[in-house]
């Protein structure tokens, strides 16, 4: 089965596929752009028969998406592989163990997350329920990047159907082989008329952007996230914005060198280094740096061997397009470590450049790829500084033995997430948010962030439509006694009192 090529497609059960002869075969759902309007009123008109909202809904469509990963494993890991060459192992521990951790945490925790939350109350409304509903949004649009294509589907996907929404979701067109598979197995074991795929590029994004969501959730980079919150602004829809940018990674003098060599060269090149979390450069002194550069080769060899080429261990580059933009980043300082590439094969090699300026292109972009450049600081102020003088980072790194230092960066920056003396770890947490700040984005999720991101939080308060007396100090003609007792009836308190 082919997927369309060209237009927009409606996948699963409204597939636009090719036909004898590559004629289109226009199933139960147009291909035509001005198809979007039909498929998105019907999800709409899902949305409002209450369907998504039981429990019941809810867990078996996670259910579903459990299924899919456990049936499709090994399709998901050849098409992972197809399209970043990732192994077997970065697949299972990225992309397809995590989703099914978000399914099961969101399975098991589901009727307590959409638990009404009971809130505190003041004088005046004591004999009242005060609470806060948990409510679907509605219908829910999220888009996709390539370099996680599977979990950066699936993980915000558990969020908004155990939130209660229906969901239209934009796989990237870049992966093509897993967005092959979101399109023509995923809708199989989901409710159709809640959830909808849709293929194609930047043209047809924008044009499904033209049109009304209750939420949009993208991830992806800064300029396509400006289009997005752009579109968004049309129709005042929220939204949450997963962005990029540079990572910084300062390294204290007292480190054991190989020790932080091996947790930053295997951070920076894990998925070939295209990772929004990944250690994107190192701040360090010069005598740091320079037992920094043996420890890496070191790690690096051990990792990959003395031709990383020939590993099954290091993926590859997305496209030609990236490619060449890090082939040219291979020019920047002066290079320690690799700096081979072969764009028969998409390979960079794992890469270290030193005596990096702060004005060259490696330092200036989001690299996205194996390289990973060391620029020099005196001292730790200096290193503070250099970071804070930058937009805020999606992550930040600091390594050191004294705990001092790990806490002055910690409290002198900010940043979306922040691990010591490690690097992205503090993302496999469920339990803590993830997400940026700043240019690196906006909103949080996994676990249940992703279920809050997805909800509207309604502030409900349930009044008794008996004891009309109490209200009497709140009506004209007004006095100054009974705005005294008002102010006192408002104010909030942690007691439960019953005096009224
Ligand atoms: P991409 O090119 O696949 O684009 C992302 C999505 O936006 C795709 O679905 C694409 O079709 C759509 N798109 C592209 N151009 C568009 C346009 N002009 N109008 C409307 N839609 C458009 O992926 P990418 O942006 O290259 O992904 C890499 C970036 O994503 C990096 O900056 C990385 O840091 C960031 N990222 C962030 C996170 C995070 O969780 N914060 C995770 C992964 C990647």
């Amino acid at each position: 089965m082919e997927l369309s090529k060209g237009g927009p497609g409606w996948a699963g059960a409204g597939d636009c596929r090719k036909g004898e002869g590559s004629r289109p075969i226009h199933t139960a759902l147009s291909c035509r752009m001005d198809s979007f309007e039909d498929r998105l009123r019907q999800l709409r008109e899902a949305f409002h028969t209450g369907r998504t909202r039981p429990a019941e809904f809810r867990a078996a469509q996670l259910q579903g998406l459990s299924r899919f990963l456990r049936d499709n494993k090994q399709q998901l890991q050849e098409a992972l592989a197809q399209d970043l060459r990732k192994s077997a192992f970065e697949s299972e521990v990225s992309e397809i163990a995590i989703s099914q951790a978000e399914v099961d945490l969101a399975l098991r925790n589901l009727r307590s997350w959409m638990k009404d939350e009971k809130v505190s109350k003041n004088l005046a409304t004591q004999l009242d329920s005060a609470f806060i509903r948990k409510e679907p949004f509605g219908l829910v649009l999220i888009i996709v990047p390539w370099n996680y294509p599977l979990n950066l589907t699936l993980v915000p996907l558990v969020g908004a159907i155990a939130a209660g929404n229906c969901v239209v979701l934009k796989p990237s067109e870049t992966s093509k082989a897993i967005e092959k598979i979101l399109a023509e197995v995923l809708p199989r074991y989901l409710d159709q008329s809640c959830f909808a795929v849709v293929l194609g590029g930047p043209q047809e994004t924008s044009k499904l952007l033209e049109h009304r969501f209750d939420h949009i959730f993208f991830t992806g980079n800064a300029y396509v996230g400006k289009i997005v919150m752009a579109a968004a602004a049309k129709h005042l829809t929220p939204i949450t914005l997963e962005l990029g940018g540079k990572n910084p990674c300062y390294v204290d003098d007292d480190c054991d060198p190989q020790t932080v060599a091996n947790r930053v060269a295997w951070f920076r090149c894990f998925n070939a280094g295209q990772t929004c979390v990944a250690p994107d450069y190192i701040l360090c002194s010069q005598e740091m740096q320079e037992r920094l550069v043996p420890a890496l080769q070191n790690a690096i060899t051990r990792f990959y061997g003395d031709n990383p080429q020939t590993s099954p261990s290091l993926g590859r580059i997305i496209n030609q397009k990236h490619f060449k933009r890090l082939q040219g980043l291979l020019g920047c300082g002066r290079v320690a470590i690799g700096g081979q590439s072969d764009e028969s094969d998409l390979y960079i090699a794992p890469t270290v450049l030193v005596d990096v300026q702060e004005t060259e292109p490696v330092m200036q972009e989001e690299i996205f790829g194996p390289i990973l450049p060391m620029v020099t600081v005196r001292s730790l102020d200096e290193a503070i500084d250099f970071i804070n003088r930058r937009e805020k980072p999606l992550a930040l790194y600091a390594f050191s033995k004294r705990s001092q230092v790990i806490k002055q960066v910690l409290a002198r920056t900010s940043s979306g997430g922040f691990c010591g003396n490690d690097g992205f770890m503090h993302m496999t947490l469920s339990s803590l948010p993830f997400g940026g700040v700043g240019s690196s984005g906006m909103g949080r999720y996994h676990g249940k962030f992703s279920f809050d991101t997805f909800s509207n939080q309604r502030a409900c308060l349930l009044r008794s439509p008996r004891m009309e007396k109490i209200n009497d100090l709140r009506y004209p003609p007004y006095s100054r006694r009974n705005l005294r007792v008002l102010l006192v009836a408002m104010e909030e308190r942690s007691c439960s009192c019953t005096l009224l």
